[in-house]
């Protein structure tokens, strides 16, 4: 692993751990209960320079990279995977656009904000009709003077009730031959008339994340809300999602590893038969899959993260590695709850939270049949 990680990168890493450890841990499982909120770590991780660890300093973040980034969302999620799509979702979906897309006019003034964890970030890309295919856009921007005129609905949005701003789609040219070249990307603030936050969504998992749907009703954003080119909100937000596989890629990994941390302890203490549990092949073959597989999960990881940071392609590697940890932590999940045998079932052991945390690594930000799309179209497009 040495190539990945320089000393800095283990810095971060150590004190993400130490921090996960001791502040994050020990309320993970009363926040999945309650769903409620952690507004609480959200300050400390903004204290700590880790609501913008892949951003620029000039613009308030830490001035690291990618597998900084990644390291810290794999730490976070060992303890609370809500915390940690709390941080990721505000990274690399709701500050990721404005830093890679806006004028140097939105960056001067709503990064710091951002990267200091003062203003959340949410994202906006899926509607009730338009998920997996996030052409099918229906929101609309009508111009109408020095404003766009916004209405439509999104839905599933992270951090929508507690975002100080959001990036979203909206069609501009609703007569482009492929709607998809007829989306634009637009800011918009909390608190701008017309913008209406939906009831919170009850989940299965990741209870304590706060996920919405969001409303636009004759919403109206002054004409420099626009985010990057006109007509070119669809390539930026898919841009915008590969980076993002990464997040969900460093979940997967984290969960992993939890999985077979918790399951390690339990078949050390657990006896049957009048032995230890881990002495019978069919506890601990798992366990040596578990941790096979945790290890090229890693390696997919950051290895997208590296390239990513190297300027170089990362889509084929990014889907892959979400692709392949999301699958992971469902399996290694399901893995641990099995090998608590009925401990598993129930809420005294983290393995039940983990279990329910880890399906949605599958669906959001691409499902798996979409990842297997974007690889298949990617390793045969010169074929
Ligand atoms: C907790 C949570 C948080 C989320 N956060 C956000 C967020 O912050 N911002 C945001 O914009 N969205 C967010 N989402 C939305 C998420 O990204 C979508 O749910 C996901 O992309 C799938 O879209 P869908 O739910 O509409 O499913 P659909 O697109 O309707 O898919 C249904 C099924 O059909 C399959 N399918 C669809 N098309 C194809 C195809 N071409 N080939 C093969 N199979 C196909 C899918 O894989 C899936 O199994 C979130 C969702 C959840 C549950």
């Amino acid at each position: 692993m040495a190539s990945y990680f320089n000393d800095e990168h283990r810095m971060l890493r150590d004190m993400v751990r130490e921090f996960a450890k001791n502040e994050v841990e020990p309320i993970a499982d009363e926040l999945d209960q309650n769903e409620r909120f952690p507004s609480e770590l959200v300050d400390q991780m903004g204290d700590l320079g880790l609501m913008g660890i892949p951003y620029p300093e000039d613009y308030g973040g830490a001035g690291m990279d990618t597998v900084a980034y990644a390291l810290a969302v794999e730490e976070l999620t060992k303890a609370c995977s809500s915390t940690a799509i709390t941080m990721a979702a505000h990274t690399s979906l709701g500050t990721f656009p404005i830093y890679q897309f806006g004028t140097e006019e939105q960056k001067q003034k709503y990064l710091p904000k951002m990267t200091s964890g003062e203003w959340l970030g949410a994202f906006g890309l899926t509607e009730p009709q338009a998920g997996s295919d996030a052409s099918g856009t229906k929101t609309t921007a009508v111009p109408d003077g020095d404003e766009w005129i916004v209405n439509g609905a999104k839905m599933f949005m992270t951090n929508g009730g507690h975002a100080g701003v959001i990036v979203f789609t909206a069609v501009t040219d609703p007569d482009a031959e492929n709607v998809g070249k007829g989306i634009s990307c637009f800011i918009v603030e909390a608190d701008t008339p017309g913008l209406v936050i939906g009831t919170k969504e009850k989940k299965m998992g990741w209870r304590a994340s706060d996920t919405h749907q969001v409303f636009f009703e004759d919403m109206r954003l002054p004409k420099e809300n626009l985010l990057g080119k006109l007509n070119h909100g669809y390539v930026q937000f898919m841009e915008t999602l590969d980076g993002g596989r990464i997040s969900v890629a460093a979940m997967g990994l984290g969960l992993a590893e939890a999985a077979f941390e918790a399951s390690k302890k339990y078949v050390n203490e657990r006896e049957a038969f009048g032995r230890k549990i881990k002495k019978f092949q069919g506890v601990s073959f798992p366990l040596a899959d578990m941790k096979t597989k945790i290890e090229a999960a890693r390696h997919l990881t950051f290895n997208a993260a590296q390239l990513k940071d190297e300027g170089k392609d990362f889509k084929l590697e990014a889907g892959m590695a979400k692709l392949y940890t999301s699958e992971l932590a469902t399996w290694a999940a399901n893995q641990a709850v099995q090998t608590h045998g009925g401990y598993g079932y129930i809420k005294d052991f983290p393995v039940e939270r983990y279990f329910r945390d880890a399906k949605i690594l599958e669906i959001g930000e691409g499902t798996s049949e979409i990842q297997r799309l974007v690889i298949a179209r990617e390793v045969l497009k010169d074929s």
